[in-house]
């Protein structure tokens, strides 16, 4: 229980700060966690108690909180040049050399990079990028966009009518012209008897149908993420992206990797689409593109799109879009020493070396509890799903609260972790040790003792 009386951190964080994504009725009850700084990958608070994100912030933090490398790109940035727009022919040299690393680090043999500030933007621009393409081709009809169930785009009326959860209902979500097919997930969505094959063949089947009942010629694009991440840490059935991409190929249906999550390494490949081995048509990212150093998100079109792209963009002279900071010239220079420090600089080495050690902890940590369901994931992410009974997967009762009374209580013991539905998702920044991975799985298997103890 944190100190609620009026003066505290925790009662001024209520009074004037808007939370988002925030369980209210648990704020009332235990207060806001006041954050002042972070060494490694702990954090620590007002009261200085410490904690050890297993999140790496919202999946950004990569190097943890104080990377002195960092911090000095930044500074040094800010001294030079602190901040401009790329508008109107004009762009900074740092953002010159990102997009020029990008297109490098990229899968793609050659492309062309616009920047947002967030990855719910750079979904959004390239819903508009494909939208104006229509427009330039005349194919005004082009205009509908597939996204998968539990996807998640973001929070843009536009990303957010791609993120299929229930709660964008409540703004009376998606807009037209949004579809959602069947989340490739097996263990949850697979039928009585039905082989993993089985399953991803009927997925295939769903697209091939849905793409025949609203017109090829209506569909702009097909966003995925190779991980579901938001959705609650999803890796596809077996042999997905390879079913589904001939279809979309040969409806001449771009294929978008939404590497918001996946992108710089976290999958134990650069790219999540090189650990499922397909080409995108586009790359959407954000999140550690700069470490979660500075606010960015980057769209990078492949060959083709760069090509369609630029041919539009010229008969009507400009691409009528862009953000005030896009391609600021602090964020670029962060976001081109992150990708140094992960690629170059030893991170994503130390990345795929916590992999295995991650996975072993996630497996013990499962096999510890009859009342883990699914423990699944994929490279430095995993969730654990909880239920009332693995052999029937019947989830706990929702009233029960489970997923965040186990987050609750890790947070009570010093680890940070995220409830997703039913499920705790983990997903460590790459700085850890294995001590820190130690800490991380025994504090969780303590709360996950105490909460089945309570609800069991
Ligand atoms: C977080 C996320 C987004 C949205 O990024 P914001 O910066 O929060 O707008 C989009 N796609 C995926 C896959 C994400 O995980």
């Amino acid at each position: 229980m944190q100190d609620q009386s009026p003066n505290s951190w925790e009662a001024r964080a209520d009074a004037h700060s808007f939370y988002g994504f925030t369980d209210l009725p648990s704020i009332h009850d235990r207060g806001t966690v006041v954050l002042t700084h972070g060494k490694g990958p702990y954090v620590y608070d007002v009261h200085g108690r410490q904690y050890l994100d297993g999140n790496s912030g919202l999946w950004n933090m990569v190097a943890g909180f104080d990377h002195p490398g960092l911090t000095k790109a930044a500074q040094d940035a800010y001294a030079r040049f602190p901040g401009y727009h790329a508008f109107f022919g004009r762009m900074a040299d740092q953002t010159v050399m990102l997009s020029e690393k990008l297109v490098e680090v990229s899968p793609f043999s050659d492309g062309k990079v616009f920047y947002t500030n967030s990855g719910s933007e750079a979904n959004d621009t390239m819903v508009k990028m494909l939208w104006f393409l229509g427009i330039s081709q005349d194919k005004p009809q082009r205009r509908k966009i597939i996204t998968r169930g539990n996807a998640y785009h973001g929070v843009t009326a536009v990303s957010a009518s791609m993120t299929a959860k229930p709660y964008n209902g409540l703004f009376g979500l998606p807009l037209d012209g949004f579809l959602h097919i069947t989340c490739p997930h097996y263990w949850r969505e697979g039928r009585d008897g039905e082989t993993e094959a089985e399953f991803t063949q009927r997925l295939a089947q769903e697209l091939e149908d849905l793409i025949a009942t609203e017109g090829a010629d209506t569909i702009a694009g097909f966003f995925a993420e190779p991980v579901q991440g938001a959705g609650g840490v999803i890796p596809p059935s077996e042999g997905y992206f390879q079913a589904i991409q001939p279809i979309l190929k040969k409806h001449g249906i771009p294929l978008i990797a939404d590497e918001v999550i996946c992108g710089f390494g976290r999958t134990g490949e650069v790219w999540g689409c090189q650990a499922y081995d397909f080409m995108p048509d586009a790359i959407i990212s954000s999140k550690c593109l700069t470490a979660g150093f500075f606010p960015m998100g980057a769209v990078i079109l492949g060959p083709d799109l760069t090509a369609q792209l630029q041919e539009a963009s010229e008969k009507v002279e400009e691409f009528p879009h862009g953000f005030t900071a896009s391609g600021h010239p602090v964020g670029s220079a962060i976001a081109l020493k992150a990708i140094d420090l992960i690629l170059n600089d030893g991170l994503f080495e130390q990345c795929k070396s916590l992999i295995p050690i991650f996975e072993k902890g996630m497996a013990e940590v499962a096999a510890n509890h009859a009342n883990i369901g699914e423990n699944r994931g994929k490279g430095l992410m995993g969730a654990l799903e909880a239920v009332r009974d693995a052999e029937t997967k019947t989830p706990f009762e929702g009233h029960l609260s489970v997923s965040e009374s186990i987050a609750n209580t890790c947070t009570d013991h010093g680890l940070i972790c995220r409830p997703l539905g039913q499920s705790i998702v983990l997903c460590p920044p790459f700085i850890m040790t294995e001590a820190h991975m130690a800490e991380m799985f025994e504090k969780l298997d303590a709360a996950l003792t105490q909460v089945f103890k309570e609800v069991g």
